[in-house]
């Protein structure tokens, strides 16, 4: 026996939500099939042991600009609190290790002047590219035809500029300059307002944090949806013959007019649909690789590097953990350093055991933040490549040829199945903000059809 709705959403991250929240609100019967345990998909909450404190082992920086996610913030009784961004930041960069203030890194001023122009330059061009549709801008096709690193090559001359944007790309994307298309890049820093925008603590898209962790955002909607979320149901099949849907997760099987598909599109391609995916749609999916971080969260009894003047934000272009932040919950409370082990660093930190891992984790904090730094009072880390509903993280990205050969199937609908997930936004792709668009933008196909 099928159960019958107007919509099957696939995926309770904050995309299908968002969807399944706003269709509802237009009257129509909605089902939320969500493979996992819980809701929230790359935003997740661990609580810290033996207190009232949590980290969060996926999303959790909101900035300016984020415009819907921090709408669904107020809208939903939520407030914000500003990350840590005050005092020394550490660059260890070309072999030395220096404290500075301010954004700018002390990296010399040859290489500062590289960095210096190669933004103006990546900037300017990446304004040029139309959000909706990035592969109709003028330079397009010549950037979907080099990798970002190919790009990086031509217009910085210093190893130093060349060795900070890599660290960006990692620390930006989860990948490396040389998995990702230079117009995927380019859009993507369009996408985020620039690339002060995605960079930057105060300012950027690491200014605040949700109260309550991000995840809340998630779980608060899937409450109010209530039994129409459905935990610990994988998808396996969609039928979508004559126009109407069937969905299969375990024995269940749902029918509707529409389904929104709102997972990252590794794990779409691993649904099994009938008839088969239009061959321009499958070869997209095919080409949106996800990038790879293992987020990690040492726990301290105080945040310890702060009476030392320093922000707890370090950078390095030879350590592993190359980029870390101060995520000391809001208000008195336990220290907390969050960093991150991003592209080539994840691949050859999973290799690890996880004592091996850890003690070079640690390491790196000791380097960074002194002795103290190594023992921790509680050690989190989350290697999002390795969960089998996410398989990697923040997002996807489009190789080259992707977005000028692909791009158009990104959103457009195929017959009844409508494409959400925040790869498939125009702004903060990859962020919660474009999740949230994502599922406003398919909820809003759905209701304009009838
Ligand atoms: C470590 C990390 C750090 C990040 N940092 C930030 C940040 O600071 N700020 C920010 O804005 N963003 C950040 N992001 C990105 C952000 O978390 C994501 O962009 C956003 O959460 C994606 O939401 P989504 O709904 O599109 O996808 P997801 O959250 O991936 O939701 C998809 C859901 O579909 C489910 N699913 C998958 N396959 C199936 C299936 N076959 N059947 C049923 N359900 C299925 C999954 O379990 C999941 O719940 C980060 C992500 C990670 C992992």
């Amino acid at each position: 026996m099928s159960e019958l709705v107007d919509v099957i959403v696939v995926g309770a991250g904050a995309a299908g939500l968002t969807a399944a929240r706003a269709l509802t609100a237009a009257g129509r019967e909605v089902v939320v099939l969500e493979a996992r345990d819980r809701v929230g998909g790359r935003t997740l909450n661990v609580e810290v042991p033996d207190s009232d404190s949590y980290v969060e082992a996926g999303g959790m920086w909101v900035g300016p600009g984020q415009d819907r996610v921090l709408g669904l913030v107020r809208e939903l009784g939520f407030t914000t609190f500003p990350t840590h961004d005050e005092g020394a930041n550490i660059s260890d960069f070309g072999g030395r290790v220096r404290r500075y203030q301010g954004r700018i890194p002390p990296l010399g001023p040859l290489a500062l002047a590289d960095i210096g122009v190669a933004q103006l330059m990546l900037d300017r061009s990446a304004r040029r590219i139309p959000l909706h549709a990035p592969w109709t801008a003028p330079h397009a096709r010549d950037l979907d035809s080099q990798t970002f690193e190919t790009w990086l090559r031509k217009h910085l001359r210093t190893p130093t500029g060349r060795a900070f944007f890599r660290l960006v790309t990692q620390a930006v994307w989860c990948a490396e300059p040389e998995d990702m298309s230079a117009l995927w890049a380019q859009f993507y820093i369009h996408s985020g307002g620039g690339l002060d925008s995605l960079i930057n603590t105060t300012g950027g898209a690491q200014q605040d944090r949700v109260v309550g962790g991000t995840q809340r955002l998630s779980i608060t909607m899937a409450e109010e949806l209530g039994e129409r979320v459905i935990l610990r149901a994988p998808v396996t099949e969609i039928d979508w013959r004559d126009n109407k849907v069937r969905v299969r997760a375990g024995r269940r099987q749902w029918r509707a007019r529409h389904a929104v598909v709102a997972v990252p599109p590794p794990l779409a391609h691993r649904i099994r649909f009938t008839p088969d995916l239009p061959a321009e749609r499958a070869q997209l999916l095919q080409r949106l690789p996800m990038g790879w971080t293992i987020k990690v969260n040492a726990v301290y009894d105080e945040s310890f590097w702060r009476a030392q003047g320093l922000s707890g934000q370090a950078n390095s272009d030879r350590r592993a953990l190359g980029t870390v932040f101060d995520a000391g919950p809001p208000g008195a409370g336990p220290g907390v350093l969050v960093g991150f082990l991003e592209a080539t660093h994840a691949q050859t930190a999973a290799r690890l055991s996880p004592k091996a891992r850890r003690d070079a984790v640690l390491d790196d904090l000791a380097a960074y933040f002194g002795p103290k730094a190594r023992n921790p009072v509680h050690y989190f880390e989350q290697d999002w490549a390795s969960e089998p509903f996410s398989r990697g993280c923040y997002g996807a990205f489009a190789t080259p040829s992707t977005l000028t050969r692909f791009g158009p199937e990104l959103r457009r609908p195929t017959g009844p199945l409508h494409w959400a997930g925040t790869e498939t936004a125009t702004r903060w792709a990859g962020y919660i903000d474009g999740a949230i668009e994502s599922g406003h933008r398919a909820a809003r196909e759905i209701l304009t059809l009838r």
